[in-house]
Parts: C-alpha cells; sequence; structure tokens
C-alpha cells in the first residue's frame, strides 16, 4: 500500500512506499554554480577518501558536469524526464507526476538501469556550449551561447527512491541526521536503486557484488566537519551543515537561510519527488526555461535576487563563509557594515570558529619600498 507523505518541494502530498518520517535534522549542501571553475578537485577528493578500490574505476560518488551535454552515466536525467513525460507546474505547485506516481504496474517508482558502457565516460561533454558561436559574432547579453558546471553527489533525499527500490531493505535513513546508507552486509546485489535512483547516485560494483553510494563522510559529521568535497573545493562554491525542517527554519541557520528564509539555493528536479538536499544557487547566464526545469518555479527569482546579493549584508557573509573553515557552520551572524563589517560562524555550542570580512581588502603597495629599498616588481 502506498502512503501519501508530504513534500514541500513540490507544494502537495504524493505517493511514497513509507509513511512520512523526517529526521531530527538534515545534513544539506549548497552550491553556488556561479563560481565553480570545473577543477574537479571535489571528485578526486571523495574518490581518494572513499572509491579508490578494486571494481570502483568508474564509480564516481561526486562528479561534476558541464550543462547541457554532461552526463553521468550517459543522459541520466534526460532518459528520466523524456519518460516522465510533461511537468507541468501551476504556480509553485508541482501538478504532473513525481516518479513515484508515474511508476509502471507493479512498480515501486519510474526508472532506468544504465548499461555499463553508460558509466564510463564521466566527463562527457566537457566545456561544450549549447551551440556553437557563428563568426565575427559580438559579445552581446544574454550570451549567445551558454554553458555551466553542475556538481552532483547523492541528494541523501527526503524520500529516497533507492531506499523504496530495495527489496533487501539494505538502504536507511538516519533519524539523527537524515543521511543515507546503503548496508553492505545485506545487500545482495540486486540494484534496484541503480535503477530507482533519478539521480543515478547508487553504483554496483561488480567486484563485491554489491551496491555502494555517497556517505556524506558520515564519521566526519559525526565529528562536526564539514564532507571532503567541501572542504577541498578550489572555488570555494560549497557549503555543508544540517537543514532544519521546513516548517520551522531558523534565521541564522546557514542553510536554511540560503533554502527557506530566502529561497535562493534550489533543488535539482524537484519534480522526480524525491526531495533532494543538496541546493543549488542557479547559473545566472542560462536561459530561464532551463534553468526551470531544472531547479523549478523558484529558480528566475533567485537568479535575480543573486544579482542583487551585494544589497544583502547576510546574502554577502554567508558566501564568504564557503570554505571559510572545515568545522560546520551552526549558526551565524553579520556585525558591522558592507565596507569594514564581519560573518562570524559559531558551532552547536555557540562558540565562534571563524570569522570573515564582507569585503576583502584591497592593498596597494608603492612600486619603491623606501624601508626595505627594493622595487616591487608585478608578477601576476
Ligand atoms: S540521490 Fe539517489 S542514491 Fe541518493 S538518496 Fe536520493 S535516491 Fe538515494
Ligand atoms: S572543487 Fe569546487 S570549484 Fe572545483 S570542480 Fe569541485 S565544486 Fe567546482
Amino acid at each position: 500500500m502506498k502512503n501519501k507523505v508530504y513534500n514541500w518541494q513540490i507544494k502537495r502530498k504524493m505517493e511514497y512506499k513509507y509513511p512520512e518520517a523526517r529526521p531530527q535534522k538534515q545534513a544539506a549542501w549548497v552550491f553556488d554554480t556561479n563560481k565553480c571553475i570545473a577543477c574537479q578537485t571535489c571528485t578526486l577528493a571523495c574518490k581518494n577518501a572513499w572509491t579508490s578500490g578494486k571494481g570502483q574505476e568508474s564509480m564516481w560518488w561526486n562528479n561534476v558536469e558541464t550543462k547541457p551535454f554532461g552526463f553521468y552515466p550517459l543522459g541520466y536525467d534526460v532518459r528520466l524526464l523524456e519518460m516522465l513525460g510533461p511537468q507541468k507546474w501551476d504556480g509553485d505547485k508541482y501538478i504532473g507526476k513525481t516518479i513515484f506516481e508515474a511508476a509502471p504496474y507493479g512498480e515501486e517508482m519510474l526508472g532506468w538501469m544504465p548499461e555499463e558502457e553508460d558509466w564510463a565516460y564521466p566527463n562527457m561533454g566537457e566545456d561544450e556550449v549549447n551551440k556553437q558561436i557563428p563568426e565575427k559574432a559580438n559579445f552581446t547579453l544574454p550570451h549567445l551561447s551558454w554553458m555551466f558546471y553542475l556538481q552532483r553527489i547523492c541528494n541523501h533525499c527526503t524520500y529516497p527512491a533507492c531506499l523504496a527500490a530495495c527489496p533487501r531493505k539494505s538502504i536507511y535513513k538516519r533519524k539523527e541526521d537524515g543521511i543515507v546508507l546503503l548496508d553492505q552486509e545485506r545487500c545482495r546485489g540486486y540494484q534496484e536503486c541503480v535503477a530507482g535512483c533519478p539521480y543515478k547516485k547508487s553504483m554496483f560494483r561488480a567486484f563485491t557484488g554489491k551496491s555502494e553510494k555517497c556517505i556524506s563522510c558520515y564519521p566526519a559529521a559525526e565529528n562536526d566537519y564539514q564532507t571532503q568535497c567541501v572542504i577541498n573545493c578550489i572555488g570555494r562554491i560549497r557549503l555543508f551543515g544540517f537543514k532544519s525542517n521546513y516548517d520551522k527554519p531558523i534565521e541564522n541557520n546557514p542553510i536554511d537561510y540560503f533554502v527557506h528564509i530566502k529561497k535562493i539555493a534550489l533543488p535539482l528536479y524537484p519534480q522526480f519527488g524525491t526531495e533532494p538536499n543538496v541546493y543549488y544557487i542557479p547559473p545566472i547566464h542560462v536561459p530561464k526555461e532551463y534553468t526551470r526545469q531544472l531547479f523549478g518555479p523558484g529558480a528566475d527569482a533567485a537568479v535575480e535576487l543573486y544579482k542583487k546579493a551585494k544589497e544583502d549584508k547576510n546574502l554577502v557573509g554567508l558566501l564568504m563563509l564557503f570554505g571559510a573553515t572545515d568545522k560546520i557552520i551552526h549558526s551565524f551572524k553579520v556585525e558591522g557594515d558592507m565596507l569594514d563589517g564581519h560573518c562570524i560562524g559559531y558551532d552547536g555550542e555557540g562558540k565562534e570558529i571563524v570569522r570573515v570580512p564582507l569585503k576583502e581588502h584591497v592593498i596597494i603597495r608603492k612600486e619603491y619600498d623606501e624601508k626595505q629599498d627594493v622595487y616591487r616588481a608585478s608578477v601576476t
């Protein structure tokens, strides 16, 4: 029997295999797509930490793909979008079908199984733009052609499709932090989770005959540290923390501020219905129809807000906190004004762990240093 559960991202109840059970707090990420440089340091940090063993050669729990033509595995999203049919929204309420509601008879959800070859080219389409720029074209806004980088990990969904798909009940969502884990003892390698996950973030390891997935670096998270993909990010585009329930957001919680207070960070493909917990600040130079398809009807407002972010001290301060500490920031406060103010991050006990300026100071030094009697040359 299917249960009716509330999904705040599509603003309505939907069908799911199990009753609604929200964790005390939810592990969640905010990624700023506008700042990513596709260096893949996050990808390698994750691989070094978790997937460098035998049989994990094509396994990338973290990947960064160039949209619109990047996919891992091949066509993972477009194939499902096509199968799902029209995805209609009425304002901010989704009135199309989720993958659970579109399930064929006898199945838990609409899904598909990639071929081995589909996993083999994780960075296909890197840096490709959507169309060729005509010869002698000038730079215009909006850009004639575009692309952007989409960073992807398991979404530690509130309604995980992988969990609903598993006939062995090997997958569970932790009550204390919402992290979704796959029990290697129970798994028998049926791969229903691989077919069921719309983001294709559960992967099969033939060497062990079991499936595996991102574990949200839980040993670190349990000790109040952010995940490897976050603390190693060169572009400082990532933040990891704990999100409150959608109906009780806390204004000084960094993740709540982005997701629920400002609504500037949005889930990827909310129409799938799994209530994913990685939240993206959408790219600002991409056609609106595309960002709406990826991030839902809130994408236009999020882009406008981001363009005006410098008018909001809290937003600027929080964006400056990305990559400033490896500890989890439970709350934040902004002091002072935009020119000489600071954003302060606190741990769970309210102790200050990091302080960053709202505006980075620029020091212009004279070419000739009288004290040292030397000339300084610009080496940049
Ligand atoms: S993204 Fe996929 S693997 Fe991760 S929790 Fe959601 S359904 Fe499961
Ligand atoms: S490390 Fe950061 S900047 Fe580099 S690809 Fe990953 S998310 Fe992007």
